[in-house]
């Protein structure tokens, strides 16, 4: 299977992988816990707990100077080889790392890049990204071997106030993503207080953004995820209606428990990429070979039952573009939804679709887009995901429309179309928001 078809709900690992709630979604959405993070959060298993005390700012000088201090960056940049196309996640996270060390802390970075698979790659180490925040912080940034062990803990207890490491890779070690009580524990040893600066991954509940938190106090968020939970906190319980939410993606079974929160915020929900099929079963439909997770049928009957209860409106597409294989070379054709032929997926919108939804947001004022209508990385399939991003754009331009666009396969399509910049906001844990 190609490693694309992230949605193969036969791949628990993938699935453990993946996420819980999808990060923009429960942050801003579903019950909210004030207590934690000095801004609103939403309830997850995902949830990590930070302490009363809420950002770095709010901790004193002497909780700082000279203090190990473990900062969660998401340097999770896109690489050419070991060439980084795109740095903003390392320009992000800089303020937060310049100002811990002009407290005098010592700062070590820890993050994840890529998906390896099996122990330590070469092609996912953190070097590319530890010699680009050299440059940036213009100093030396040590890259450590590894994330955990001996030598770390000697790199670290060595350094001195104002110096930054970077760890490797800590998805080196499946343990991070299962967030094991034990690699925990050696994550955390050398160091004395917690920052979590990763928006992209925080609500995912992983040894370094979660875990570590039950070992390391205090624990407090840096300044890009308080200003990015700030924004979309206001955004959202501020915002102007009529607000609509899109959503998409192959995280099906993650992102359609959310469908039931944003369905009390939301005027509209409109539902793309592979989620569509579980809602089309659901309806008693034929879906060919799409991506569809059976054990989540019931909950779109439900999410179904409750929007026709509340009198809103979900908006399923009415064509689709179904392919023979998951391929960028595969044959296609153009149906209606409710005749998907056997043996074909679904993989992307077909036209009539991207005009009914130009229509349904015609009048929002607030609109929310997580997950792309289709698997746009092939061409064949992009037409969908772009058709909604200039639509996004065009109401931002037109209507002055809020738009904001989470999810990191979200934000590259909003990229490759060459729209992004006419988003309100783009959330990816990084850069473009610090611009907000
Ligand atoms: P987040 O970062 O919050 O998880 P995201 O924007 O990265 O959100 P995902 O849920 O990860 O979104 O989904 C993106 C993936 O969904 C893309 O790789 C795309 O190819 C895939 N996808 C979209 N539509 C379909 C479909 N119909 N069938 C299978 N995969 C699909």
């Amino acid at each position: 299977m190609p490693s694309l078809w992230k949605g193969d709900t036969t791949n628990i690992e993938q699935i453990l992988d993946t996420i819980i709630l999808s990060k923009h979604f429960i942050l801003i959405f579903c019950n909210y816990h004030k207590d934690t993070f000095g801004v609103r959060q939403g309830f997850a298993p995902a949830t990590f707990e930070l302490e009363a005390k809420k950002s770095i700012s709010d901790l004193s000088d002497d909780e700082l100077k000279g203090k190990k201090v473990l900062v969660r960056c998401d340097v999770n940049v896109p690489l050419d080889g070991k060439k980084i196309t795109d740095d903003t996640r390392i320009r992000s996270s800089i303020p937060t790392i310049e100002y811990l060390k002009s407290k005098g802390a010592i700062v070590t970075v820890c993050s994840h890049l890529g998906r390896p698979k099996d122990g330590p790659e070469d092609k996912f180490s953190l070097g590319p990204c530890a010699e680009r925040m050299s440059e940036l912080l213009d100093q030396t940034v040590t890259l450590a071997p590894d994330c955990i062990g001996e030598e770390v803990a000697k790199i670290v207890g060595d350094a001195k106030e104002g110096d930054v490491i970077m760890l490797e890779n800590t998805r080196f070690y499946k343990e991070e993503t299962k967030n094991e009580p034990e690699f925990v524990e050696k994550l955390a040893a050398p160091f004395d207080l917690f920052v979590n600066d990763a928006f992209g991954t925080a609500h995912r509940a992983h040894a370094s953004t979660e875990g570590v938190t039950k070992f390391l106090s205090p624990a407090v968020s840096g300044f890009l995820l308080a200003k990015e939970l700030e924004y979309l906190d206001g955004a959202v319980s501020n915002g102007a209606t009529p607000m609509a939410a899109i959503v998409g993606g192959s995280k099906v079974s993650s992102k359609i428990t959310v469908l039931d929160a944003l369905l009390d915020k939301c005027d509209k929900i409109i539902i793309g990429g592979g989620m569509v099929f579980t809602f089309l079963k659901a309806k008693g439909l034929n879906v060919g070979t799409s991506l569809v997770e059976d054990d989540f049928v019931e909950t779109a009957k439900e999410v179904m039952a409750k929007a026709e209860k509340l009198g809103k409106e979900i908006l399923l597409p009415s064509d689709i573009v179904v392919a023979d294989s998951f391929s960028p070379d595969a044959e296609t054709q153009i149906v209606a939804a409710d005749a998907i032929p056997d043996g074909w997926m679904g993989l992307d919108n077909g036209p009539d679709t991207t005009k009914e939804q130009k229509e349904a947001l015609s009048d929002c004022k607030t609109v929310i887009m997580n997950g792309p209508m289709g698997v746009f990385e092939f061409e064949k399939f992009n037409k969908g995901t772009f058709g909604i991003v200039d639509i996004l754009a065009d109401l931002t331009k037109e209507n002055g429309a809020i738009t904001i666009i989470g999810g990191g396969d979200s934000v590259a399509a909003c990229e490759q179309s060459g729209r992004a910049g006419e988003m309100s906001h783009i959330s990816t844990g990084g850069g473009a928001s610090l611009e907000l």
